[in-house]
């Protein structure tokens, strides 16, 4: 088995930023605010945050303004990768709290389900994003987290899974967000666990991969959502750790840096970070823990609720 090639993916992440005058612009362009999370955060796991000038960064957050790129509505989806942003430099004080919350109450809709912006689609996801976003802001007492948490509930399904909406079929990104935000609201006992890690460790396929849902491809980027939610269930035995590990390492650009979604694909920022942080999760040598609910790095999540 071939080793984690940390420093041309550490280099990979920052040659994206070469291709244009600054980081800033290639995110904002190309990636976004999202992308800026995923490059950002694979950095800090890989204990090479300090190769990024935070100054630029952090004007760069501040002057988008939490309203989503330039030129676009606000999205909850965008503020939250900016509110984790902030948290990997400990820059959360330069976040306007009271605006930041103001808009993810306002997002809360009556069911207790959330909204992604201003046009009301509904979507588990969402309801993960605001729980985790007012959680960093501790502000989690601004919205009714016991509706947020029955909305979730019902969108549970007889295979133990969640889905998107109530009825909606079960896959690993939603199970995810549902289990990730049960747990940060210390709901966990409201999942079968043994129901959902069957499902859940079912997603491993002969080459050691995870798949999304039943019969589809293995994806790097289920090493994230699948093994995450296994931990927070506490059935990660359950699947083989070594042959997970293997899968990933194998779709490593292991001459030019950057992971793919599946061997021999072409890499990208995004399967990049999952694969490092799923390669975190499975304790692979040399790499920060992340912490499977709010996907930062441990250290970063302690800083934020036991600092002070
Ligand atoms: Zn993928």
């Amino acid at each position: 088995m071939g080793e984690l090639a940390t420093d041309k993916h550490v280099r990979y992440i920052l040659s994206v930023e070469k291709k244009k005058d600054s980081f800033e612009s290639v995110v904002m362009e190309h990636l976004r605010m999202n992308g800026a999370y995923w490059g950002l955060t694979a950095l800090d796991i890989m204990g090479k945050l300090d190769t990024v000038d935070v100054n630029e960064v952090v004007s760069w957050i501040m002057s988008w303004g939490f309203g989503g790129n330039v030129g676009h509505d606000p999205h909850i989806l965008y503020t939250l990768s900016a509110v984790q942003v902030l948290a990997l430099f400990n820059k959360l004080d330069v976040v306007d709290v009271d605006k930041v919350t103001t808009y993810i109450v306002s997002l809360q809709n009556e069911d207790g389900s959330f909204s992604g912006d201003i046009w009301g689609e509904v979507d588990t996801r969402f309801s993960y994003i605001a729980i985790c976003c007012v959680s960093i802001l501790h502000r989690l007492d601004r919205i009714n987290v016991e509706k947020a948490v029955k909305y979730i509930i019902s969108c549970k399904n007889m295979d133990g899974g969640f889905g998107c909406t109530p009825g909606g079929e079960s896959h690993a990104g939603q199970i995810f967000c549902c289990v990730g935000a049960l747990a940060i609201t210390g709901s966990l006992d409201l999942v079968d666990k043994d129901l959902l890690g069957w499902w859940l460790c079912e997603r491993q396929v002969k080459s050691g991969g995870l798949n999304g849902r039943p019969e589809k491809l293995p994806d790097v980027c289920y090493s994230w959502w699948v093994l995450s939610s296994l931990i927070m269930i506490d059935r990660v035995h359950w699947i083989s750790k070594e042959k997970l590990i293997k899968f990933i390492l194998d779709c490593q650009d292991t001459e030019k840096g950057g992971i793919s979604d599946r061997p021999d694909d072409a890499v990208d920022v995004f399967h990049t970070y999952f694969g490092v942080a799923g390669l975190s999760l499975l304790e692979y040598p040399g790499l920060k823990p992340i912490d499977p609910a709010y996907a930062l790095p441990v250290d970063v999540v302690d800083r934020i609720f036991f600092s002070k």
